[in-house]
């Protein structure tokens, strides 16, 4: 068996749609030099640690310029190819959103259904669960929204 995880936090930002696990949204985005989807960033360190290969910016240092504006499902893939996933059997994927801005209960079933079809996997496999920070700090002011993520997997 082996376990990772990973977590992520952006800045929101006005400027750009909100991207998250892979699915755009009628809402304010995050910023970063990617699309800033902090659901996918903490999943690529999450698979990228459970099988001992560094993490997401070993491989996306976000000085390069030609990586500017990457879509993270692109940045997905490419971690995928670099943990050998097609050798790996995804047990079960868990989720936390901590923000005071976006409502996870609403979109839950849809980013569920996109994780799961982006790791090739059952939706039943994949748990998103919303927090808020009770209105404290970065997040609780909705200038920030992180994400936490722990999978299990096992040798296919
Ligand atoms: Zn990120």
């Amino acid at each position: 068996m082996l376990i990772g995880n990973g977590w992520d936090l952006h800045k929101h930002s006005a400027l750009k749609p909100m991207y998250l696990a892979g699915l755009e949204f009628d809402e304010e985005g995050f910023e970063g030099y990617s699309d800033g989807d902090i659901i996918l960033h903490a999943l690529c360190d999450a698979l990228l640690g459970s099988v001992g290969k560094k993490d997401l910016g070993h491989y996306f240092p976000s000085k390069q310029p030609t990586e500017k504006g990457i879509r993270s499902t692109v940045m997905l893939e490419k971690v995928l190819e670099i943990i050998d996933y097609d050798k790996l059997k995804v047990r079960n994927v868990d989720i936390t959103v901590i923000s005071q801005r976006i409502s996870i209960s609403e979109k839950r079933e849809n980013l569920e259904e996109s994780i799961s079809k982006l790791l090739n996997i059952e939706d039943s496999q994949v748990n998103i669960k919303g927090k808020t920070a009770d209105f404290l700090g970065l997040i609780g002011d909705k200038k920030a929204s992180a994400s936490l993520v722990t999978i299990l997997l096992e040798n296919a």
